[in-house]
Parts: C-alpha cells; sequence; structure tokens
C-alpha cells in the first residue's frame, strides 16, 4: 500500500497546514477530518499514545482513509508527571491556556528554582487502516525548566512558563521557526518523515 492521502485526526488548521508543508514533498496529500462524519473522541486514555491511537482508528473508520494522529502535553517532575494527558484541561475543562498556567505556577509555588524539571511530549500515530496491526508511532521529549515568572508572547499553551534546555529564555520567546525545529513536535515528525517508507509497506 502507497499513501497517498492521508486524514490528519484534527481539524486545527495551523496543524493540517504544518504537516502537509512537510508531508507534500513526500508525495502525501493531507486532508482535515473536518471534511469526513469523524465522531467527537473522548481524550481520557492514560497515556499520550493511547489517547492519538483512538483519534487515528476514529479518522480512519470515518473516512476509509490511512489516518495521523497526534497527541501532546507537558510532564512536570514535581508533580509527578501532571499535567500530562490533562495539560489542556489542567484548570477545569474549559480552561484556556492562561488559567493552566495560573494552575501551574500555583501548584509549584513551594517548589525551588533547580527543582522544576519538565518535559513536553509530542506521540504521532498513522494508521493505514482502522484495525491496522501495526501502526507507525514516533515520539519527541523536549526537555526544560518551568519559569517562576510567564514571559514572551509567541506560541501557545504553556510555552510562555517552559524553559527549553539549551536556550536564554522561554519558549514563548523563541522565533517560531526555531521552536519547530527543536520541540517535542518537531522531533516526532521528524522521526515520521524517516518512518514513511515503512508505513509504505505491503499490508
Ligand atoms: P494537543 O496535543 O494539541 O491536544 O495539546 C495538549 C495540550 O498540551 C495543549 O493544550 C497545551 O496546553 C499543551 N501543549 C502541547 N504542546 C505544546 C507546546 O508546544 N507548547 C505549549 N503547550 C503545549
Amino acid at each position: 500500500m502507497t499513501l497517498e492521502r492521508i486524514i490528519l485526526a484534527s481539524s486545527n488548521k495551523g496543524k493540517v497546514a504544518e504537516l502537509q508543508h512537510l508531508l507534500g514533498p513526500a508525495g502525501i496529500e493531507v486532508e482535515p477530518q473536518s471534511g469526513y462524519p469523524v465522531p467527537a473522541v473522548e481524550e481520557d486514555a492514560p497515556t499520550f499514545v493511547e489517547n492519538a491511537l483512538k483519534k487515528a482508528r476514529a479518522a480512519a473508520a470515518a473516512s476509509g482513509l490511512p489516518a495521523l494522529a497526534d497527541d501532546s502535553g507537558l510532564a512536570v517532575d514535581a508533580l509527578g508527571g501532571a499535567p500530562g494527558v490533562r495539560s489542556a484541561r489542567f484548570a477545569g475543562d474549559t480552561a484556556d491556556d492562561q488559567a493552566n498556567n495560573r494552575r501551574l505556577l500555583e501548584a509549584l509555588a513551594d517548589v525551588p528554582e533547580g527543582r522544576r524539571s519538565a518535559a513536553f511530549h509530542c506521540v504521532l500515530v498513522l494508521l493505514r487502516t482502522p484495525d491496522d496491526p501495526t501502526p507507525v508511532i514516533c515520539a519527541g521529549l523536549w526537555r526544560g525548566q518551568i519559569a517562576l515568572e510567564p514571559a514572551g508572547s509567541g506560541g501557545f499553551g504553556y510555552d510562555p512558563l517552559f524553559l527549553p534546555a539549551g536556550c536564554a529564555g522561554t519558549a514563548a520567546e523563541l522565533p517560531p521557526g526555531e521552536k519547530a525545529r527543536i520541540s517535542h513536535r518537531g522531533q516526532a515528525l521528524a522521526r515520521l518523515l524517516e518512518c514513511l517508507p515503512m508505513a509504505n509497506r505491503p499490508a
């Protein structure tokens, strides 16, 4: 089976454009799932990989196309890996980025500099069919520290509080191209590109 068209298990236009940009040169057209009757998937699994699998399966089943899904979040060591898969909802089911960042600073109020290590995780799952027994799974990990206060206006989510290892400021202060290159998502995407010949193997 050769991958020519895949569905992205997301309706986020930014993600679709980013992936089309990367996968286009490999001869793969990326479609958003908004054009298909994909049911809402509850991201309630305990791991990123299981949530990404759930999203990819639902998209592949509804479209009849191979499907790519991603799941990502922030794991803080002093919080036992929280917020993890709950990163988008850390301050509540309808929380926005600012509320989540405030909640993170509160949770770490008693944790001094030097003990605020954390990592962003991203998992990408590519399924050729809903019941593909050998999904392609690629992960990326971006280590850093949680700052004492927010800085920067770029990026999204926890970027204003994340001090990537080896960088002078927060992720929200990085030029966008630089973040895309070194981040958890950038690393997982680079691995996916390396794995694509494997996805084009016989089913
Ligand atoms: P999702 O994988 O797009 O659902 O992202 C889950 C949540 O993790 C987001 O809502 C953010 O709170 C957080 N997150 C994931 N990736 C990043 C990032 O690159 N920067 C900041 N926050 C992120």
